[in-house]
């Protein structure tokens, strides 16, 4: 599902990464870990199509995405990688539902459609009865779900995701753990985590640690 092949990535003199090779099969829940600084962030971003490496290819679902000319790269991005941050970057005015409906209608999809799907989504992640909650009236646990729910909008083959459970106590963390699982289950996604949270990183199906630019599977 996912080809790196040679990626290599600078800022200035800094070499972030220096020629990193990496297979994620379809349907695999792989963590990325590693110290702070290791140009995890970085990988994760290039895989996501949002920054370019210096060098090197990144085939996902056989398209070599960089190849691709940037309006073509934008349309690949929204129609096959979901993202999922840290701080679910949800916005404050807008409900639960109009949430994880904004992406669909950007990309000019039918009203009705897409508020059917979104609600459908909602569901499944157990929120049903938040629909039209203002993200300040959601849990940290529920505004996770609301981004996982974004994520999922327009039916992608990949979800990245940054320090998902980064900002989330104990039991919300715990659920949101699950939740990937049940959304793997059900979507036969393949999905890329960038975590320090041991316990996420133990139940993934491969943990790749990267180190001094380079990855390392154990
Ligand atoms: P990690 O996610 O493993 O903590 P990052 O990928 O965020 O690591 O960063 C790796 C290195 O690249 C760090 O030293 C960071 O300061 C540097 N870096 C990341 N993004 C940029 C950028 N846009 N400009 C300059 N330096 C950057």
């Amino acid at each position: 599902m996912i080809q790196l092949h040679q990626i290599t990535k600078s800022f200035g003199s800094l070499q972030v990464l220096k020629g990193v090779d990496l297979h994620v099969s379809k349907g695999e829940i792989v963590s990325i870990v590693g110290p702070s600084g290791a140009g995890k962030t970085t990988l994760l971003q290039i895989v996501g199509t949002l920054d370019r490496p210096d060098d090197g290819s990144v085939v996902i679902d056989g398209t070599d995405v960089f190849s691709l000319k940037q309006r073509e790269l934008s349309l690949f991005r929204n129609q096959h990688i979901g993202f999922v941050f840290q701080f679910h970057q949800l916005l404050p005015e807008f409900s639960a539902l109009e949430n994880v409906m904004l992406p669909a209608l950007i990309a000019k999809k039918n009203f009705r459609k897409t508020e059917n799907e979104a609600k459908e989504l909602l569901d499944f992640l157990g929120l049903n009865d938040r629909l039209t909650h203002k993200p300040n009236e959601l849990s940290g646990g529920e505004k996770q779900r609301v981004a996982v729910a974004r994520a999922l909008m327009n039916h992608p083959s990949v979800i990245l995701a940054d320090e998902p459970s980064g900002s989330l106590d104990s039991k919300n963390r715990e659920e949101l753990h699950r939740l990937f699982f049940d959304v793997r289950n059900q979507f036969n996604l393949t999905i890329v985590i960038v975590t320090h949270d041991k316990e996420l990183s133990a139940l993934s199906d491969r943990i790749i640690t990267m180190k001094d630019g380079l990855v390392h599977d154990s």
